[in-house]
């Protein structure tokens, strides 16, 4: 991967015989040498093959080597490449008039061999140290690829070929779905995770000549040249449908992940310049959202509202199947959960224990009030609702003897404590549409730095619910009072959530259960007087 490239050099002369003294010296070095043997001829080949370093003899006939050099670094093709003057013209003023008008070294004929490889060899070293900084400061570190800087360059240099070629272009602009749901729910690892696989994906489906560029966060970019908008269109729709059916791989999960994509064109006849066409593929990328998402949308078939009219019945038509559709799961989510619901107070009576009772109702409200405080999406907010409910769902599992043992419980009751999110986890797993709730239920007993269960995960690899629901149950769980030991106040729990921080609970989170503590004060704690035997 590292294999150097074959630098090649422009050798401006009079003397033929300098030219193949040097071609030979440098071309032991393995470098293509590329004679001229005057100003005219090099300034051809300098435009033409854009080598890396330019060797300029000073005396020349006609147009002499500062000229040249002047000529070189006027024109914007040339203008980056170095030039070393060779030269049997020593005196100082000589040197410092090379180097001013933008040599970047002068060797003075007859020139020693040695002198000539150190001095080539040098400029070729800082030569490849500029091109890696530029490399670096053009690429995306996440995904490898194009950065924003280098998709205006591109696009830039796309479009004065439109012009010229008179071939047409597409810009398609692509954002991932409800990714924030991603990083909130699995963290930000696995969200990185989806960048990378998503650029590779995008890289793998496009045609070669098309530039992918990671426009910013997790949004896309692709320049389309000499393609028209129909065919643009056609590439776009077969991209969101291979990418909606594509599992993509997270820390062994999979899950399942769409796009939307905004598309624009431009011809010779209809040119457009960089900013607006950046912008016509935004609208069209609000406009794929506003549709449902997982879609395509054109910004010439939004431009003009009239054209557009039949376009919005159907969006109408599609917008209301989405909405009953979207309703008609929450019926059913609903409907699982209350039975779940109606078998958990069946649990608890069986149980008679009134913290439990209560234990559930209230971690959903502290939970609900930190997810408030972080503004997390209405949507993520009820999987966590629903996540605080069922949690203790597992304890059927848990001897009557044991939930209400008055003295520290043993080893081997700890291990039977410790198996009940794993059985809720199992409990709902039939139910598709819990598929967040079991991830939240199954790590709320995770420990920040790692030394929770029942997989030890660390840090944001616990899932946010998760993460939210264990500080919440620490909170309700300490300000109840129980029979051999009195509530701690609300105030007391704060306290104690505060200094297990970075430990036991996610900084995030504690931070928003204070601020919604600061809010709520008046209310909270929510416990009542209740006999607690056990706590989680
Ligand atoms: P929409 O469907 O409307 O696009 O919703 P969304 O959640 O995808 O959009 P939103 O703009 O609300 O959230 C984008 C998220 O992308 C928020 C931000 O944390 C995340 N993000 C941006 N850059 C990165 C990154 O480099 N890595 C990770 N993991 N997440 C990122
Ligand atoms: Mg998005
Ligand atoms: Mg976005």
């Amino acid at each position: 991967m590292n294999s150097k490239k074959t630098r090649k050099i422009l050798a401006v002369d009079d003397e033929q015989t300098n030219l193949i003294l040097l071609s030979r010296l440098l071309g032991k070095m393995g470098i293509v040498v590329l004679p001229a043997k005057d100003a005219l001829a090099g300034m051809q080949i300098a435009i033409n093959e854009k080598p890396d370093l330019i060797l300029l003899d000073i005396m020349m006939p006609e147009i002499n080597g500062f000229e040249m050099c002047r000529r070189l670094k006027a024109n914007s093709e040339t203008s980056s490449i170095p030039v070393i003057f060779i030269s049997a013209k020593s005196q100082t003023s000589d040197k410092i008039e090379g180097l001013e008008i933008g040599g970047v070294d002068y060797i003075t004929k007859p020139f020693d061999m040695g002198e000539l490889k150190a001095r080539v060899s040098n400029t070729l070293k800082t030569l490849e140290l500029e091109e890696k900084i530029l490399s670096l400061a053009n690429t995306d570190e996440l995904t490898g690829l194009p950065n924003r800087r280098r998709f205006f360059d591109i696009l830039e240099r796309e479009l004065h070929y439109v012009k010229i070629k008179n071939k047409p272009l597409a810009v398609a602009m692509i954002d991932i779905d409800h990714f924030k749901n991603v990083n909130d729910t699995y963290g930000h690892l696995d969200g990185d995770a989806v960048l990378r696989q998503m650029g590779k994906v995008l890289q793998e489906n496009m045609y070669p000549l098309d530039v992918v560029a990671r426009y910013g966060g997790e949004e896309f970019i692709v320049i389309m040249p000499e393609t028209s908008l129909t065919k643009a269109t056609q590439a776009a729709n077969r991209l969101c449908t291979i990418i909606d059916g594509l599992q993509w791989e997270i820390s062994n999960k999979q899950i399942s992940v769409t796009v939307s994509i905004g598309l624009t064109g431009v011809d010779s006849k209809n040119l457009s310049d960089i900013n607006s066409l950046v912008k016509k593929a935004d609208t069209a990328l609000y406009s794929a959202k506003n549709k449902g998402r997982n879609c395509v949308v054109c910004w010439e078939e939004i431009k003009d509202d009239s054209d557009n009219k039949e376009e919005n019945v159907c969006d109408g038509t599609y917008n209301e199947l989405q909405n009953k559709i979207v309703l008609l799961i929450k019926q059913l989510h609903q409907q699982a959960f209350g039975t779940i619901s109606a078998f958990i107070k069946a649990m608890d009576m069986i149980i008679e224990d009134p913290y439990l009772v209560q234990h559930g109702r209230n971690v959903k409200a502290y939970s609900l009030a930190i997810a408030e405080e972080m503004e997390l999406s209405d949507e993520l907010k009820q999987h966590i609702g629903t996540a605080a409910s069922l949690a203790d769902l597992g304890k059927m599992v848990i001897p009557k003897r044991i939930l209400k043992k008055k003295t520290p419980l043993t080893d081997v009751e700890w291990e039977t404590v410790r198996q009940h999110p794993l059985v809720a986890a199992k409990i709902l797993e039939h139910i598709e549409s819990f598929d967040l709730e079991i991830q939240f239920i199954m790590h709320h007993h995770e420990k920040f730095d790692g030394s929770g269960y029942p997989n030890g995960l660390k840090g944001k690899e616990i899932p946010i619910g998760a993460r939210i629901l264990s500080v919440a149950d620490a909170v309700d769980a300490m300000t109840s009072e129980r029979e051999y030991q009195s509530a701690f106040s609300i105030e007391e729990a704060l306290k104690e959530i505060v200094a297990c921080s970075g430990t036991q609970f996610d900084p995030d989170i504690v931070d928003a259960f204070q601020k919604a503590y600061q809010k709520h004060k008046t209310q909270w704690p929510l416990s009542k007087q209740v006999c607690l035997s056990y706590s989680s």
